[in-house]
């Protein structure tokens, strides 16, 4: 039994990442909690170290949750091949190094995929709720689709300017915010989120 968030919990997001934040602030805004950036509280952003999704969420979750002593929302998410067995998946981040440097990412899944004619990919998420007593609760969400080259437009974050979701021309990165959350990987996973805790 998944956890309750009263209205007007404070709750912390623990992440980073601007565009996963803008996009986590959009989702919770029908729903009555503070939602307080990691980074205003100064909270450090632990190393990734476990070998999947929901692994990775938990532990970023707990990290803000024991450190703040409020409960926090995480994100583990990432871009996965068909013809690169998942890749880069849980280092979907890590490809794009220590500059954040997403145009040379994609320009190394479309040259590894290469004359690869499955071009099948998805986006994965795994959001985990932490409460400062250890408890957690995670969901998690996937959107099918395949990937574009070259990449196109300029809403978005990391890889979204080379996924078109399935039954989708647009890609990601052309979508409009609403559109994006209308049935993406993190919107999945929120929807389950709100089922349960809210
Ligand atoms: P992490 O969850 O901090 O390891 O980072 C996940 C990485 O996956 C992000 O930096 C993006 O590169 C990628 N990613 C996750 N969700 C999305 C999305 O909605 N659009 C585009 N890229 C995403």
């Amino acid at each position: 039994m998944a956890r309750r968030l009263a209205p007007g919990t404070r709750l912390v997001l623990a992440t980073h990442n601007a565009g996963k934040l803008a996009e986590i602030e959009s989702l919770l805004a029908p729903y009555r909690v503070v939602a307080i950036p990691a980074a205003e509280l100064g909270l450090p952003e632990p190393d990734e170290t476990a070998p999947d999704f929901a692994g990775n969420a938990r532990l970023k979750a707990l990290a803000a949750a024991v450190a703040s002593g409020l409960p926090a929302l995480s994100d583990d998410s990432g871009f996965c091949v068909a013809a690169l067995g998942g890749a880069p998946g849980v280092h979907s981040a890590r490809w794009a190094g220590q500059g954040r440097d997403f145009a040379g990412a994609m320009a190394r899944v479309e040259k590894e995929v290469g004359t690869n004619p499955d071009r099948r990919a998805w986006f994965t998420c795994a959001l985990c709720l932490a409460w400062p007593d250890k408890h957690t609760d995670t969901f998690g969400g996937r959107v099918d689709g395949r990937i574009c080259w070259p990449p196109r437009g300029s809403r978005g974050f990391g890889y979204d300017p080379m996924f078109c979701a399935n039954g989708q021309a647009q890609t990601f990165g052309e979508l409009e915010p609403a559109d994006k959350h209308a049935g993406s990987h993190r919107a999945r996973a929120f929807a389950q989120l709100v089922s349960a805790c809210f």
